[in-house]
């Protein structure tokens, strides 16, 4: 059963777009709010890099309330009654109040010396449920289902953007890797470039391509299941495996199989509710492996569009990468001088060994495998539709 989740967009005082999914009981926002100013945000090219580097200084007055922790409080700015969703909601997406960048962005400051650009993008925060405390393992299936069609959703329309020919969707979650907020939530990035670490995946693509004419991330998905001592659970659209040269200790590779599925919208209904098993099961791992939650960062590595012609790459796979800092219950691993200056990783652990842990962290994933795992397809309602006519279907 296909069911419609219904998309209605309103505005914040200051201009920021907020997209309720879900049901929607007709509030209105607050009409007044100053606009969002950013005078200093730009972007400044290293010239012996070539990279950007985002400079968003009035990021640094961004409210912090991870520790809270446990039990909603006032200062959570994401709970219904908060200044982001002052009405019940199920899951939104808004404009980011901090953001690093902006659709419609300031010129650079004057008198700039260097290289400047625009700091041209998009920010935006996703809520994946009204309740304060829980994770991806913990969302019930309904809500797991909505908040991968909110991701389609958005990947859709900002990778449709020409602007934007990078959409990251992406979590990072506990305090050890900087979240401010502990209220389950993710993010989605949106560039006007590619970044510096995009660049070397396609080029690989590309010569494997030129080189052997094969698809690199086929290779990858055959040879991460021809390694059963790697693999951390199994799926059956998509490969769950510590990688053979991982970064961090703990990091898991959640990759599609299928040649094509290369960004959220290409997945069929059925690889959608075996990526909400995947996920699943991976962070149900972190929760599991030391009887306390792992923090992680979660990257969905999407099809890039190419330079030139704009159209995705063909031969990458959709991926979600975990990437957490632990290399033991008590230890971070920091990213020291010679990966930060090198870019040589050094893992203390071994990756076969890490994956035999992680594969017996959890006895019972509570798979949400069953039949009735449900379609989510997301509605656009028009604007100026009334509340009372927009109508939320429910399975029986
Ligand atoms: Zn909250
Ligand atoms: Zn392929």
């Amino acid at each position: 059963m296909v069911e419609q989740l219904p998309r209605v967009e309103l505005r914040h005082g200051d201009g920021r777009r907020l997209l309720v999914y879900g049901e929607y009981d007709g509030s209105a926002l607050a009409v007044e709010g100053a606009a969002g100013e950013w005078p200093a945000l730009h972007l400044r090219r290293n010239p012996l890099t070539g990279a950007f580097v985002a400079v968003s200084p009035a990021r640094n007055t961004r409210p912090q309330t991870a520790g809270a922790g446990g039990q909603p409080t006032a200062a959570c700015p994401l709970c219904v009654g908060g200044p982001e969703l002052p009405f019940p909601y199920e899951a939104a997406v808004f404009d980011n109040r901090f953001p690093t960048l902006l659709a419609e962005p300031p010129e650079p400051p004057d008198g700039v010396a260097g290289e400047s650009a625009p700091a041209l993008g998009a920010c935006e925060v996703v809520l994946y449920t009204p309740t304060h405390t829980g994770s991806l393992a913990t969302l019930t299936v309904q809500e797991l289902a909505r908040v991968i069609a909110i991701w389609t959703d958005r990947s859709e329309e900002l990778c449709a953007d020409p602007r934007f020919p990078y959409v990251l969707v992406f979590e990072n979650r506990g305090e050890d890797v900087g979240a401010t907020l502990s209220h389950p939530h993710g993010q989605i990035y949106a560039l006007g470039h590619l970044p510096p670490f995009v660049l070397p995946r396609l080029a690989a693509i590309d010569d494997h391509r030129l080189l052997i004419d094969t698809c690199l991330s086929c290779e990858v998905v055959t040879s991460d299941l021809a390694a059963p001592e790697r693999q951390v659970v199994a799926n059956d659209s998509f490969t769950v495996a510590v990688p053979f040269a991982p970064d961090w200790p703990l990091e898991i590779h959640v990759r599609a199989k299928r040649h094509g599925a290369r960004r959220l919208p290409d997945l069929t209904a059925d690889e959608r509710r075996d990526l909400a098993a995947a996920l699943r099961a991976v962070v149900h791992r972190y929760d599991a492996l030391y009887n306390a939650p792992v923090a992680y960062l979660m990257v969905c590595q999407q099809a890039p569009d190419r330079p030139l012609d704009g159209r995705p790459v063909d031969d990458w796979h959709l991926s979600f990468e975990f990437l957490p800092p632990n290399r033991s219950p008590h230890k971070l691993k920091v990213r020291a001088s010679v990966e930060t200056a090198a870019g040589l990783f050094i893992n203390d652990t071994l990756p076969e060994t890490t994956a035999g842990l992680l594969a017996a962290a959890v006895d019972d994933d509570g798979l949400p495998d069953d039949p009735a795992f449900p379609d989510v397809e997301v509605v656009v309602v028009p604007t100026g539709v009334p509340a009372a006519n927009i109508a939320v279907p429910r399975p029986t």
